[in-house]
């Protein structure tokens, strides 16, 4: 089983057309024709639980007050790669693969959400392992955060805030390069990763954590329902960022509402590594979530929000298509 908890990478492509490419994948045991492994991926997820979309009235608008933030979109790495790699759906057709970075411009100090790769791309990926490797990638096709920051015209000291919507290696490996940050992170996931000691270890590489730690808070979804969800935390406690629970993905993975140019943004996370996934809706392919049950309720919440709610913006975090609806950011703006 691919140890990935990473999107995997995509096949070479050799007359790139409907036929599959044989690549061979090292299980330590046996090598295994991905023309095998992705059939039967596609089986194993068909065959993930059921997904039931709620009715509309569970995710109907209500009046929500709140001030406007500009966001743009900090991409470090992306590639197209066939969609069933991304989630169950047996077909060629292209995803447009992403890893990024959103950046939040509030009057209490600029803010990252998922600050996914750090300074130190390449040792993670020796941490990572053979296996994840393969899955990951190559760290040549890779940007650290903060040289797209500063690309941007944004010195990583000036950011104050960062946010994750879960701590997998591939969402919060910048944390210790942003030196005067506040992580704020949902309690619940903080605990999920405590344990953790390994390089890498179900998807977190403990370090990234262990950096960041004198600044890391956990925070509570203290706060009143939002929307379809039944708690939440409004950072800014002017309804601009709210964090809302989403677990399934990670015991406590968190969405994000952040309004901006007259539309709510939801940036779901690893619900759904795809637009595609929300769409059908569809499991992933491959098994990485930790509870599948919970994370089939939340890709059924989603799709409701992509079928009734033309206001809201749903952003699956690996989802280029998505991510480009929001402008890169640049210096000057
Ligand atoms: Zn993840």
């Amino acid at each position: 089983m691919p140890a990935a908890y990473g999107p995997a990478a995509a096949p070479s492509r050799r007359g790139a057309g409907a036929r599959e490419v044989t690549r061979y994948r090292d299980s330590g045991t046996a090598r295994v024709p991905v023309r095998v492994v992705s059939p039967a991926l596609l089986l194993l997820a068909a065959c993930g639980p059921a997904i039931h979309v709620p009715p509309p009235e569970r995710v109907a608008r209500v009046e929500r007050p709140g001030r406007e933030v500009e966001l743009c979109v900090l991409m470090q790495e992306r590639a197209v790669r066939p969609i069933w790699q991304g989630c169950a759906e047996a077909s060629l057709a292209p995803w447009q693969f992403a890893i990024a970075s959103v950046l939040v411009k509030h009057p209490a100090g600029l803010v990252v959400l998922d600050p996914a790769f750090g300074r130190g791309i390449e040792s993670d990926l020796q941490r990572a392992g053979v296996v994840s490797r393969l899955a990951f990638g190559e760290a040549r096709t890779k940007k650290p955060l903060v040289d797209v920051l500063e690309a941007a015209g944004v010195d990583p000291a000036d950011v104050r805030y960062a946010l994750a919507t879960h701590v997998h290696w591939d969402h919060v490996g910048a944390l210790g390069d942003l030196p005067n940050a506040r992580v704020l992170i949902a309690r619940p996931e903080l605990e999920f990763a405590r344990p953790l000691r390994r390089g890498m270890e179900t998807g977190v590489m403990p370090h990234h954590l262990k950096r960041a730690k004198r600044r890391t808070f956990a925070f509570d979804f203290t706060g009143p329902p939002v929307e379809a969800f039944a708690s939440s935390f409004d950072f800014f406690g002017d309804g601009a960022v709210v964090a809302v629970p989403m677990p399934g993905h990670t015991p406590g993975s968190t969405a994000f509402l952040v309004r901006s140019a007259g539309k709510t943004w939801l940036f779901s996370g690893d619900t759904s590594w795809t637009s595609r996934g929300v769409e059908l809706p569809a499991h992933k392919t491959v098994p990485v979530d930790s509870d599948r049950e919970q994370l089939a309720g939340q890709l059924g919440l989603l799709h409701a929000y992509l079928q009734h709610r033309p206001d809201v913006v749903v952003v699956p975090a690996h989802d280029a298509t998505a991510l480009e609806l929001l402008p890169p950011c640049a210096p000057g703006k």
